[in-house]
């Protein structure tokens, strides 16, 4: 029997796989790293995610998927933007959320929730590293240290430093000079951790800080990501077990309404906002040398 709905959000870096069984119980939770968007990533994800789960795809009655290469996917039944997604697995983790905050490979938003749980607006950054898991990425690789450690060294920093620039090729260079110079690599990475912290925070002002704060994403799992983060908001973020695969817990939550066919109300009005999001991240956002005009405000009207 198709008694199972599925998830599956196909991310810049990572493929997360989310599966429910008919009462909403979380029965698989699968993440496959691959470095790019790639189908060998979802490929492992999914079996990985059918295995934990005991199941074959075909007792999977209803695919959702979300994320950076949704429309890529044939298994999927119809797919439903990350903010959408995003912000109903963080509902769902934590369900007086005020704002969500994801940090992922590719991009990086921040998401104002209303009072019935739906998105109210949300602001993003995506159309370069600036601030992103992609900006930590370039320079753990110049730092020469693994993406999972660079968070704990960086947090060993005795003392700080600043790097001026949010392009990660400047950055890049800056880091590069920084270490030539003799700082050490915690210090350099404490920096590069800050940066991204303060380039958040000017995604969060525009939303307007209200407690809760739940980080979702990749680099809700970098330490000092969330130490920075935490310093510069002056509060405390509520990273769930499940912060990483939040996007396809949603996407498994709308497969759920479908294989259920009977949508909440508030299920049904995310779905029409999604189409409005979906508009707005097809408007064409140019690299310019003014850094803040890569971002996008958007405002629903409920
Ligand atoms: P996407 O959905 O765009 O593929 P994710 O939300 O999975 O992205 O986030 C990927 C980012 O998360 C990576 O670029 C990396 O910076 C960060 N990340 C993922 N796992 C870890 C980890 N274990 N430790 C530190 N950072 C991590």
């Amino acid at each position: 029997m198709k008694s199972y709905a599925m998830g599956i959000d196909f991310g810049s870096t990572t493929a997360k796989v989310v599966i429910l069984d008919e009462n909403g119980q979380v029965v698989a939770s699968a993440i496959s790293q691959k470095g790019v968007v790639s189908d060998e990533g979802v490929r492992v994800a999914l079996a990985e995610a059918l295995r934990q789960a005991h199941i074959e795809q075909s007792a999977v009655g209803k695919v959702v998927s979300t994320g950076y290469g949704r429309r890529m996917l044939d298994i999927a039944d119809r797919s439903i933007t990350e903010i959408t997604c995003h912000a109903r697995g963080a509902v769902a983790l934590v369900p007086d959320v005020q704002v969500v905050i994801d940090i992922g490979g590719q991009d990086s938003k921040v998401i104002a929730i209303d009072p019935n749980g739906l998105v109210a607006r949300f602001a993003m950054n995506d159309r370069c590293a600036a601030g992103t898991g992609k900006f930590l990425e370039v320079l753990a690789r110049a730092v020469n240290i693994d993406i999972e450690n660079m968070g704990t060294v960086a947090l060993q920093a005795t003392k700080t430093v600043s790097i001026t620039s949010m392009c990660a090729t400047f950055a890049e260079t800056e880091v590069i000079s920084l270490l030539a110079e003799g700082y050490e690599k915690p210090v350099v990475l404490a920096a590069v951790h800050l940066a991204v912290a303060k380039r958040t925070v000017g995604l969060v002002s525009r939303m307007g800080k209200r407690d809760p704060v739940v980080m979702t994403g990749g680099v809700s799992q970098n330490v000092a990501a969330v130490h920075f983060l935490q310093q510069e908001l002056k509060t405390t973020l509520i990273i769930p077990p499940g912060a990483q695969t939040a996007g396809a817990l949603g996407a498994a939550l709308f497969a759920l309404d479908d294989l259920r066919s009977e949508k909440a109300e508030g299920s049904t009005k995310a779905e029409v906002l999604d189409d409005e999001v979906e508009q707005q991240l097809a408007l064409p956002q140019d690299c310019s040398p003014a850094c803040s005009k890569k971002t996008a405000l958007v405002t629903f009207k409920h």
